[in-house]
């Protein structure tokens, strides 16, 4: 990752806490975020509001669970901190209980590839992990099988996950995965709807992997669809998501 400035980190925490809630993915202290910074990662506090949230607040962890900072950490801690180390992919980690992905992961129920869009979890499918009591190690390592190759998953009885190289990403991710879950809830009464199939979303996820489609756009030449005309319009295009 590249060097970014801590206090900046801390700001982007804080306005990413709130935009989770007034995107109505979660509510009320609810879910948690971090992302990888100098040395460890930044994390949300435990059980404090996001409206009243100062960069302050926000807490720093090693590797070696160690923490520092005027409150506790989140309860979810573990999983960050898992997350983080096992997976160079990603930066940012989002955790909350939305309401659709949490109904289909009171039924441990999957989001198979109804619609193409699931592949921008990475995959055919949204799995759904085994439930395990919150703040546990065993919730973690649930956690950590379900995003096996993958950007997002449900939590059994609990809620959601989504990652991303930045935390704009993880956030557009995790919306993104509770349209997902409202669009099956909503198609389920009529029939488990038909999944596209496994050749299909193949190509599905080249496609998205060819036009990095969801992620970050790279400065120039990964989308290989279209090119900004000029290093302009890539710095525009590129800081259209944080
Ligand atoms: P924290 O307030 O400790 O982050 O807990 C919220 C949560 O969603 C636990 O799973
Ligand atoms: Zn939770």
């Amino acid at each position: 990752m590249a060097k970014t400035d801590e206090a900046a980190l801390r700001r982007e925490m804080v306005q990413t806490a709130q935009r989770m809630n007034a995107s109505g993915i979660n509510q009320g202290t609810s879910g948690n975020l971090s992302v990888r910074c100098e040395g460890g990662f930044l994390i949300t506090p435990s059980s404090l509001p996001y409206e009243s949230m100062k960069p302050a607040d926000i807490m720093k962890m090693s590797f070696d669970g160690s923490y520092e900072g005027r409150h506790r950490p989140s309860s979810e801690w573990r999983f960050h901190r898992d997350i983080l180390r096992e997976r160079e992919d990603v930066n940012a980690v989002l955790h909350c209980h939305s309401v659709y992905a949490t109904t289909l992961a009171v039924h441990h129920k999957p989001i198979p590839a109804f619609h193409y869009m699931v592949g921008v979890a990475g995959g055919t499918t949204i799995r759904c992990a085994r439930y395990a009591t919150f703040g546990t190690q065993a919730l973690s390592d649930a956690a950590i099988a379900a995003l096996d190759g993958r950007l997002a998953c449900l939590l059994g009885q609990h809620g959601q996950i989504a990652l991303g190289k930045t935390l704009g990403s993880a956030l557009w991710l995790a919306i993104e995965v509770e349209t997902l879950a409202r669009m099956y809830v909503h198609a389920l009464p009529l029939g488990e709807p038909p999944v596209l199939p496994e050749e299909e979303m193949a190509r599905v996820l080249e496609q998205m992997r060819r036009m990095s489609y969801g992620q970050m756009p790279e400065p120039e030449g990964s989308n290989d669809v279209a090119r900004p005309k000029a290093a302009k319009a890539a710095r525009k295009l590129s800081g259209k998501r944080g």
